[in-house]
């Protein structure tokens, strides 16, 4: 019977679940039935058994199996069933079947993590080849190389794959340690359990002597302690007895390999020092080449038969850079060999001390076992979910993408990180793409958690506090004042952005002018207001934010130059988010002038300055003044500049990109479409056909649109208005027409601002189908291959915020918290919650419903622009249309 034994039962089960039919599935014949089913999407799957067949729809991975439907109560029972498969649906993805093709990208959202490390989800099985990478990065360890280029030499600093500790394989009495890619593998089902922390592998795999052997494991990074990570992996012969060879690996890595085109590159970034076992407990200690951080880690196994303690005489071997230990026993057909392994991890940049295996070799004696450290794990991540989780009833996608979003969000970065020196790498834990760099992208990212955990937050922006003689050196070097953050910063907060790139046809070096993009330090200083904004802390900012956010301003000062035939101020040589355009047509120097976003949000910030001045005591003000050097004066010259500032505007109101956008070519984006299919890198299309995105009107991501993303559009009316220029009522949809329709999405960051944008002016649909493609952006690798190499923190925890202030319209903007909900047509209700200026709240929005519920002070919020009081722990109801 597949499918539909009692339509009538199920389709009532489903409606009153609210969930549709097609998500759940019942299903008779066992293999079949439930691949199809699992396959299919659906979300649960409940098995009918006939006698001979129940272990079968078991092992196949049904979620419940009953005899009969009686069984489970009827109707109520088929609800509750149904609730609980389809709940772990909203908590989890799977994959199935083995692809080499697409397992590096599966590596990267099977990623466990806590913040201090993170380890790509690589079967356990494998080893660095074509298609697999095992990797496992740690918060802030990078190392630097120079590489020789050509006829010069470049220096890279990176992201560093710092060790393996996920090894584990088997062989079957004399025959080879079994290997996903030469090796039959008739069922793989793994499955990322978000709520939980836990990556979850069935695999059945078959040998050339026709045995079967089921393997399973299970594999966490401890969210309760940051050191600790453990697997759980067991065996089991399935249609023969024999001896079974269990090898656990510990290694460092020979090179970073996860990247391509850094392959030609000097990639050795990791020394081994030490390695062997003691008491059982293997261990591995290593130390970055240029950067001199120690890194170590030590594993202890325990081994069990049919869940009995197994006595067992490991062997060892080791050398240079890794250590297995090997297991050997007898199984019997249907019967378990399982083995915990057991790991501590720590380096001695990011940790609380300088000698790692020691600490290592000490913390290993603590750890019990796997289950005792995941249910520890669990725990934490429960406390972490409590907080952050969004939950939305109606779209079954949505839900499991977005906690997907959160899931990844914090294994990259979480309350581990509050004593970490690190920022928010662009790329997660999860690879080495663009170098495990911190670029702009934390803009998207900050707010999640200020509104969550604003210690973590406060902890990246010191990231940069600390950075800030660098930015202050690198600001004088190009013979500006103040501090001027690098496009990519990473250990020290140089400019870690290559400057000149080898042409590999015509083997010229060219000049690489990305680095212009200073609006970085406009997103630090966005940032650090944010944060000011949501929390509230004015000691930060009287220690560390006000110096941070003044050191820019004057950056942007001293960028800024007063044109006396306009009598306006103009910013020259930087470049857009908008990476297409580098320069001018044919124009030998590098940037554009009057970049629109730049200008609007400088003149944004010397606003805020003003603000942030005022908001301090006295002391505290003068204070965060003497350490940049500057007094009152000069921030009254900001709001002359802001006052000032080229903003160029056509008589149709389009803000024009940067000066001299409005004179390029306009290329027919559509037609290129439809000769090439995928043209989001237009950038590329282009030089492919020996032209430059230079002399088009096409764009990489919004620019313009991006300051709209940022600050109130009646903000930007109004900034444009102080410096004399006119925008016309719609001039918010009119700008989106215009720059939406020159955009090919080369960034997963482009969608989350057009979305955004889409919705400010009421396009509902166009906003939802932007989300839906951000939000798919890395769960099907949307850009055709970049997951693989990490996933995208700027559009995961972007897609999570925008379900905050798109679709719940939450604004936290201004002094007093408001919402005004706006929900996707088909969802029924959103449920988050957050913190603001230290009184937590859960809101709760139905079809016409507001619920809010705040802590423990009482405050005021505004719904719909209407201020509601709420007394502690008060709860109300607010009609909403
Ligand atoms: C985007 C940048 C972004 C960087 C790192 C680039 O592709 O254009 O805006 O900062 O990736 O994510």
């Amino acid at each position: 019977m597949q499918g539909k034994p009692e339509p009538d039962i199920f389709t009532k089960a489903c409606d009153n679940l609210g969930v549709d039919y097609y998500r759940a599935v019942i299903v008779e014949d066992a293999v079949s039935g439930v691949q199809a089913g699992k396959k299919g999407n659906f979300g649960f799957v409940l098995g009918i058994a006939r006698e001979e067949n129940e272990r079968e729809l078991k092992a196949n991975g049904a979620d419940v199996v009953v005899n009969d439907l009686e069984e489970i109560g009827g109707i109520e029972g088929i609800e509750k069933w149904f609730d609980i498969g389809l709940n772990k649906d909203l908590w989890s993805v799977s994959f199935h079947g083995y692809d080499c093709k697409k397992e590096r990208s599966r590596e990267a959202l099977f990623t466990v993590g806590n913040g201090y490390f993170g380890t790509r989800g690589s079967l356990e099985e494998s080893l660095n080849s074509e298609c697999n990478y095992p990797g496992t990065y740690m918060a802030g360890v990078y190392n630097r190389l120079k590489s020789p280029v050509g006829n010069r030499e470049v220096e890279n600093e990176d992201f560093v794959n710092a060790l393996n500790w996920t090894t584990i394989s088997f062989k079957v009495a004399e025959g080879n340690w079994f290997d996903p890619n030469n090796d039959e593998v008739v069922e793989l089902e793994r499955t990322i359990d978000f709520r939980n922390g836990v990556l979850v592998k069935r695999m059945v795999v078959r040998d050339t002597d026709g045995r079967e052997t089921l393997v399973e494991s299970r594999r966490i990074a401890s969210m309760a302690n940051q050191h600790h990570a453990a697997i759980d992996y067991s065996i089991t012969p399935l249609n023969y007895s024999g001896y079974v060879r269990v090898k656990s690996g510990l290694s460092l890595p020979e090179k970073n390999d996860g990247v391509e085109r850094y392959r030609q590159l000097n990639q050795k970034h990791i020394e081994p020092l030490e390695q062997g076992a003691k008491n059982g407990i293997s261990y591995i200690k290593g130390v970055t080449v240029q950067s001199a951080i120690e890194v170590a880690a030590a594993v202890r196994l325990e081994v069990f038969y049919e869940d009995k303690p197994l006595a067992t005489n490991y062997q060892l071997k080791h050398e240079e850079g890794w250590v297995n230990t090997y297991v050997k026993a007898l199984i019997k057909e249907g019967e378990t060999l399982r083995l915990e392994k057991l790991a501590s991890i720590c380096n001695s940049r990011s940790a609380n001390t300088s000698n790692p295996l020691g600490f290592v070799m000490e913390d290993i004696k603590q750890l019990k076992s796997f289950g005792i450290m995941h249910a520890a794990s669990i725990r934490a991540w429960e406390k972490l979910w409590d907080q952050v989780d969004v939950h939305v009833v109606g779209d079954r996608l949505a839900q499991k993408l977005l906690r997907m979003h959160i899931y990844h969000s914090l294994t990259t970065t979480s309350p581990h990180n509050e004593h970490i020196d690190f920022g928010i790498p662009a790329r997660g834990l999860h690879g080495e793409a663009y170098r495990g760099h911190i670029f702009w992208d934390e803009l998207y990212v900050l707010p999640f958690y200020c509104l969550h955990f604003p210690e973590v937050a406060k902890s990246v922006l010191l990231y940069r506090y600390r950075r800030l003689p660098k930015a202050r050196e690198y600001a004088k070097q190009h013979g500006y004042e103040g501090a001027m953050f690098p496009w990519q910063s990473g250990s020290d907060g140089r400019e870690e952005t290559q400057v000149v790139h080898l042409n590999p046809i015509s083997g010229k070096w060219g000049d690489d002018y990305s680095s212009l993009q200073r609006h970085i330090s406009i997103a630090v200083a966005y940032n650090t207001w944010i944060y000011y904004n949501i929390t509230g802390d004015t000691d930060f900012m009287a220690e560390y934010g006000a110096e941070l956010f003044f050191d820019i301003c004057k950056f942007w000062a001293s960028k800024a130059t007063l044109n006396n035939n306009t009598n306006r101020y103009e910013i020259d040589e930087v470049m857009g988010p908008d990476e297409f355009h580098e320069k001018l047509p044919s124009a030998s120097k590098g940037g554009v002038k009057n970049n629109a976003y730049t200008n609007i949000m400088v003149a944004w910030l010397f606003d805020r300055a003003n603000e942030l001045y005022g908001s301090l005591s006295k002391s505290q003000a003068e204070k965060a003044l003497s350490k940049v050097g500057i007094s009152e004066g000069s921030i009254k010259e900001w709001s002359i500049i802001a006052q000032k500032m080229t903003i160029p505007v056509n008589e149709d109101g389009i803000i024009e990109q940067f000066e001299g956008y409005f004179n390029l070519k306009e290329l027919n984006i559509d037609e290129y479409r439809e000769k090439y299919g995928d043209i989001h890198r237009m950038d590329r299309v282009l030089k492919a056909e020996g032209k430059s995105p230079d002399d088009y009107k096409v764009a990489k991501q919004a620019d313009l649109l991006m300051t709209f993303f940022n600050v109130d559009p009646n903000v930007v009316q109004a900034i444009t208005a102080e410096s004399g220029y006119k925008l016309p009522k719609d001039f918010l949809s009119k700008n989106f027409d215009y720059y939406i329709s020159r955009c090919s999405h080369g960034s997963t960051l482009s969608r989350v601002v057009h979305s955004y944008v889409a919705s400010l002016i009421g396009r509902k649909e166009l906003a939802w189908d932007l989300y839906l493609d951000a939000l798919m952006s890395d769960y099907s690798d949307i850009q055709g291959g970049t997951t693989a190499e990490g996933i995208h923190m700027g559009v995961m925890t972007g897609t999570v915020l925008m379900a905050l202030t798109s679709y719940a319209g939450l604004n936290f903007h201004s002094n007093t918290l408001s919402i005004s909900p706006n929900l996707p047509k088909h969802w029924n209700s959103l449920r988050f919650g957050c913190t603001f200026r230290g009184i937590e709240y859960k809101f709760a929005i139905t079809k016409g419903m507001l619920k809010v519920e705040a802590g423990k002070d009482k405050s005021t919020i505004l719904v719909k622009s209407k201020p509601y009081t709420l007394n502690a722990n008060e709860e109300i109801s607010i009609k909403i249309e």
